[in-house]
Parts: structure tokens; C-alpha cells; sequence
């Protein structure tokens, strides 16, 4: 190795173990005195004492610069800590911590590294939550919230369950449903899809019942289905998220959503025969079938996504060619 890659691969290391020492200072606070006001919040949305272990989750303090002093303390460089996120350095060269007075939830990559931390508010502060900036250990929407304690059972289950929030995942492990894992905050990525898909043939898709969950359930669908993922789409009651159901109506009551889980292709049929114009539609059909990259998988998709429409398969195939744009041509080019 050159010298200039040694000194990346030494650096990683530093990073990796700053996240590790920070991940555990925010559970001491958690458990001590400091941590009194976000304890009692957790435990009273139902978080068990078993999920916080082992999920790790901890707290920062109502503090500017609790987690600099630790980290200062136990012999790490403050540049060093403001390049992997854990600080900010402001315009005025001022350093403070990036997460304060929040529950912190670390995120880890597949083989358990720390690489990042999303942070909720326990009061009205806004944002509600914040996560770590991209840094040299952590590239948004590359990894899924709750993968690395999700993967076992993904395998083994030959199933993936992806919803929306932390607590989200954290009530879904608590409750069982051990496959489950989040999306982080941003839109559904294809590197994400694609570690997904990597681990398991099928995801079962289990996004908040409102405008945006229902949005981002129809672009994640999308998503897996062009990559020939099966999936399925569980809708959440109107204004719940799982979290909610499960706190509020139990497990059985979120196994018969998922039972009643409809497959992806006839989830993104309805949702926009339901809320597209006509034309609109046909123009989703179009891109959904140009974006898929094989002929068999298209032809899989084409009879259902015809009956879906109520059309016919050939109908479907031939508006396919003839876009509304394409026909205007031809009609100048003839006369
Ligand atoms: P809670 O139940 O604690 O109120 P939630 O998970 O239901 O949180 P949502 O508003 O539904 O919150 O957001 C879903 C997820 O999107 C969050 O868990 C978080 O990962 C991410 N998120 C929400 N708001 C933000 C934000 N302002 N910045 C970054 N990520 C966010
Ligand atoms: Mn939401
Ligand atoms: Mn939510
Ligand atoms: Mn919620």
C-alpha cells in the first residue's frame, strides 16, 4: 500500500473508534442522571430496556460541548472529530457537538461498525431529527437503519420488512417482526434496494398512512419491482405509522396488515389509476416498463399490470410504442 492510502486506512480506524467511544458515552448518559428526561420519553412510547441494549441507542446532553470534552479527554484530535461528523466547526472557527438534548440512535454498517448517528428531539426542536452529515465512514443511502441486527433473520426468512422510522424498526424487533429494517430519513436509494435485494428475494413494504408514506411507497415499490424484487405493500391506518400500530394496537392487529398486504405491482396499479389523469398513467406505465432491464421480467409484469388497468395485454403493448409525443411526430411527418 502507498503511503497516502495507509494514512485513509488509518484514519477510518480512528473514525470507526471515535464512533464506538461516542456511542458509548451517549448510553452512560442514558442510564445516568443526565440522561433522566430522555429515559422517561422512551419508556413511555414503549420501548423495552432489551431494544435499547440492543440497539444501543443512548442520549446526548443539554450541553454545547459534553461530547467534545469525552472525546478530547480520551486522547482524539477535535479536526479529526469534525471531519467524521461528531462535531461542527461553525463559520466563526467555533466547535461545538452536532447532537444535543437528543435520543441517540446509532447506526451501524453490515458488519456492526458504528458509521453514523440519528438523533430525535425530546422536545418541540426543530428539525425532530437530525443525522450525521456524509462523512468519509458514512455515504447517505448506502446503508438501512436496524440491517446489521436485521440480517439474520432476513436470510433466514428469505424476507425483508423497510419502513420509514427508527422507532419504527425499534418496535418491529421489539415486537417480533426481527427482518425490519429503515430507510433513514431520505428517499429509498438504489444502492439500498440493491443490499437489499442482495440478501433476500422479497420486501414487504410497511410506510406511514399518509400522503408521504404513501408517496414514498409507491417509488419504493417501483423501485424493487424493476429490479425484479417481489414486494408487497401493507397500508398503514390513515395518520399511523407502524410504531403507532404496534404500541397501540399490538402485533396481531400489524400481522393482519401484513396479511392483508397487497403485491406491489397492484399496490402501484391502484394507488395511481386512483390519482393520476389518464395520460399521466399511461405515461408512468411506459417508464415502468422502458426502466425494467430484461425482456422476460417485462413480459412477467406486462399481463398483470394490463389486467390491473383494465386493459387488454395488447392495447398495453401497443400504447406503449405510441406516446402521445410520438404520435404528434408522425402525424407532421406524414402530411
Ligand atoms: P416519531 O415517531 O419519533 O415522531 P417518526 O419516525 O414517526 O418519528 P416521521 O416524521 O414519520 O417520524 O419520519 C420518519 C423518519 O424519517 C424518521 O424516523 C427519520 O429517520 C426521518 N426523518 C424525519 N424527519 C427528519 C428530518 N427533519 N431530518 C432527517 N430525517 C428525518
Ligand atoms: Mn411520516
Ligand atoms: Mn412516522
Ligand atoms: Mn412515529
Amino acid at each position: 500500500t502507498n503511503p497516502q492510502d495507509k494514512k485513509i486506512l488509518e484514519d477510518r480506524e480512528i473514525y470507526l473508534r471515535m464512533y464506538v467511544r461516542s456511542a458509548a458515552y451517549f448510553q452512560e448518559n442514558f442510564v445516568s442522571s443526565k440522561g433522566g428526561m430522555q429515559r422517561k420519553y422512551l419508556l413511555d412510547r414503549g420501548v423495552s430496556p432489551e431494544m435499547i441494549d440492543a440497539f444501543q441507542i443512548g442520549c446526548s446532553r443539554e450541553d454545547w460541548h459534553g461530547l467534545e470534552k469525552f472525546l478530547l479527554s480520551e486522547g482524539y484530535d477535535q479536526d479529526k472529530a469534525v471531519t467524521c461528523g461528531l462535531l461542527v466547526r461553525n463559520d466563526q472557527g467555533k466547535v461545538y457537538d452536532r447532537f444535543r438534548n437528543r435520543i441517540m440512535f446509532p447506526i451501524h454498517d453490515l458488519a456492526g461498525a458504528i458509521i453514523a448517528f440519528g438523533g430525535r428531539a425530546i422536545d418541540s426542536s426543530e428539525p425532530k431529527y437530525i443525522n450525521s452529515s456524509e462523512t468519509p465512514i458514512y455515504t447517505k443511502g448506502k446503508h438501512l437503519y436496524g440491517l446489521y441486527q436485521a440480517r439474520r433473520t432476513i436470510v433466514r426468512d428469505k424476507r425483508a420488512l423497510l419502513t420509514e422510522g427508527y422507532l419504527d424498526v425499534v418496535a418491529l424487533h421489539q415486537f417480533g417482526f426481527t427482518g425490519a429494517v429503515g430507510v433513514l430519513g431520505t428517499a429509498l436509494t438504489q444502492d439500498q434496494v440493491k443490499r437489499l435485494g442482495g440478501l433476500c428475494p422479497r420486501v414487504d413494504l410497511l410506510f406511514d398512512g399518509d400522503q408521504a408514506g404513501l408517496k414514498a411507497a409507491v417509488r419504493a415499490a417501483e423501485m424493487f419491482l424493476i429490479q425484479g424484487i417481489a414486494c408487497n405493500v401493507a397500508t398503514m391506518p390513515e395518520g399511523r405509522d407502524v410504531d403507532d400500530v404496534l404500541h397501540g394496537q399490538g402485533p396481531e392487529a400489524l400481522g393482519k396488515i401484513l396479511d392483508s398486504a397487497r403485491s406491489g405491482l397492484e399496490f402501484c396499479v391502484q394507488t395511481i389509476s386512483r390519482t393520476y389523469a389518464p395520460r399521466d398513467i399511461m405515461d408512468w406505465v411506459r417508464r415502468f416498463l422502458d426502466s425494467i432491464p430484461g425482456d422476460d421480467l417485462r413480459a412477467y409484469y406486462l399481463p398483470r399490470l394490463a389486467t390491473g388497468l383494465g386493459m387488454s395485454e395488447t392495447e398495453l403493448r401497443r400504447s406503449r410504442f405510441t406516446s402521445a409525443s410520438s404520435s404528434v411526430s408522425e402525424t407532421t411527418g406524414a402530411s
